[in-house]
Formats: structure tokens, sequence, C-alpha cells
């Protein structure tokens, strides 16, 4: 089982990625499950086509038992879509949710029960504290990459993202993939990311094209791959999606290593 997050600045392209991703290694015959990490909840809306997906917090909050029917969709090529959730605007705390909801996935034993070959994150990285720290602590996730363009702030994001990365290595699990170049057509952008992965001691692991074929298809609501499957743009993420799994690690278990959900480090 791979256990890959998608690290990034807001906006950068990381669930847009990391549902071609996942639809594309679901074409491949791959059972996948995308966990969105983003208080938005819109990583998975290419995958599911909808806008208003089902949260796991938003059900908690109702109350009652939860079964994993009530908040894991199935989306393109039978892959399977989680968000998270967010609280309330301007109440509660982000991360709190993704801690929350990784412990309800846990109580149900998600990962034991549908016994993926991959599973996605995709977390929102402009903010490295605890919480959104999570997918990277406890067992959670193996291999991370970050998608960045050449743009500064999407770099420093990314330097801020292998430093959490790093800070977490005596935990033993989680390590630095690369950067995964989603490209805006900087000037020199190819040059400015290769410079930031080098000063991380890291390197850029796929360039993907700015390509009009993207948004074309999340109009229609879909991912290139299943709404443009002919086109470049799909060979591209089919490219990517294959090197991100000759690049992570197989590793089998449960949804982590063990221990209760932590990560938080505010006191409130
Ligand atoms: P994030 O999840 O990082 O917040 P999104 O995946 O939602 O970002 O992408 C933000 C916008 O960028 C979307 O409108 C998406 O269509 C566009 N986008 C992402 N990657 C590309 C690309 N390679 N070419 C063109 N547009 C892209
Ligand atoms: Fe929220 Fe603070 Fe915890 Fe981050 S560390 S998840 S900001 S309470
Ligand atoms: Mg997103």
């Amino acid at each position: 089982m791979r256990r890959i997050a998608i690290y990034g600045k807001g906006g950068i392209g990381k669930s847009t990625t990391s549902s071609n991703i996942t639809d594309a290694l679901a074409e491949s015959g791959k059972k996948v499950i995308q966990i969105g990490c983003d208080p938005k909840a819109d990583s998975t809306r290419l995958l599911t086509g909808t806008d208003r997906p089902v949260t796991v917090l938003d059900l908690m909050r109702d109350g009652r038992e939860l079964v994993l029917e009530d908040f894991v969709r199935e989306g393109r090529h039978g892959c399977l879509c989680v968000e998270c959730g967010g609280p309330r605007p301007g109440m509660g705390c982000a991360g709190r949710g993704i801690m929350a909801a990784f412990a309800e996935m846990e109580r149900l034993d998600a990962i034991a029960e549908y016994d993926p070959d991959v599973i996605i994150y995709d977390v929102l990285g402009d903010v490295v504290c605890g919480g959104f720290a999570m997918p990277i602590r406890n067992g959670y996730a193996r291999d991370v990459f970050v998608v960045t363009s050449g743009e500064m702030m999407s770099l420093y994001a990314a330097g801020n993202i292998a430093e959490a990365v790093n800070g977490f290595k005596d935990d033993g699990y989680a390590r630095f993939g690369g950067l995964i170049q989603n490209s805006r057509n900087v000037k020199d952008e190819d040059s400015l990311v290769d410079a930031m992965a080098a000063e991380i001691g890291s390197r850029t692991v796929f360039r993907l094209p700015r390509s009009p074929e993207v948004q074309l298809c999340e109009g229609k609501g879909t991912t290139v791959i299943s709404g443009a499957p002919d086109s470049e743009m799909a060979e591209e993420y089919r490219r990517l999606a294959h090197t991100l799994m000759e690049l992570s690690e197989d590793v089998s278990g449960g949804m982590r290593l063990g221990g209760l959900a932590t990560g938080c480090d505010c006191n409130d």
C-alpha cells in the first residue's frame, strides 16, 4: 500500500493534480482512496462531480453514530473519496477538524475495510502547524510530495513543508519525496523550482505543463483523465502517477502505526 501526501500552497493545483493522479491510478486498475484534508472540502469534486460533498466533520456534528458508507463516496473509475471538512467559518480550528476526521476513520477501521493499493492525502500547506501536519505524523502518510510553481510564495510553502517533514523524521515515518512543478510559466521557472529543491536537499520529480485542458475539464466538473482521456495533458498526469508509484514505498498495515490521534500543538 502506498500512502502519499500531496502538500502545497492554496490555489497551486494540489486538488486538481491529486484528483488526476487518483483517476489515472484507478483507471489502471488500482484501488485508490483520496482523502481531502482541506477545510474547503473541494479536493474530490472532479472525481465525484459534486461541489457539495458530505464531509466527515459535518456528519460528526450531527451527533449520530456513523458508518463508513455515510462519508466514503465512489468516484471516477471506482476510486473512493473522503472529505474531512472543516469548522464553521470563523469558529474552531481547521487542523483539529482533520484530527477528528482521522480519528473517526480509524474508529471505523476504514483502511482495513477498503484495503486500498494507494491512499492520496490532499493537504493545504500554507500553514504547517500541528493540525495540518497530521498526515505526516503518527504513521499516516509515508511519502510527501509538494506541488509548486516558480512563484515565490509556493516555493516558500515548499520549504516550510520540507522542514516540517524533516522535523518529524525521528518518528521514522514520513519522508520527503520531492517537488512536483505545476508550471505557471513564470520566467526561469524550471531553474527556480530546481534551486528550491536543491536548497531543501531534494529534487524536482516531475514538471506538469500549464494546459487549457485542465480548466476546460474543470468547467465540466471532471478530471482531465476522464474528461479528455486522449489529450496530451491526460498522458502527462498518467506519467506523473506512474512516477509517484515508482518513487513511493509500498508499506503495509493499517491506517497508522498506533497511539492516539495527536498532532495539535495548541492548548485551546
Ligand atoms: P489547490 O487545491 O492547490 O487549492 P486547485 O487544484 O483547486 O488548487 O487548482 C486551482 C486552479 O488552478 C483550478 O482552477 C485549476 O483548474 C487550475 N490548474 C491547476 N493545475 C493547472 C494546470 N496544470 N494548467 C492549468 N490550470 C491548472
Ligand atoms: Fe489549530 Fe493550533 Fe492545532 Fe494548528 S496547532 S490545528 S492552528 S489549534
Ligand atoms: Mg484544493
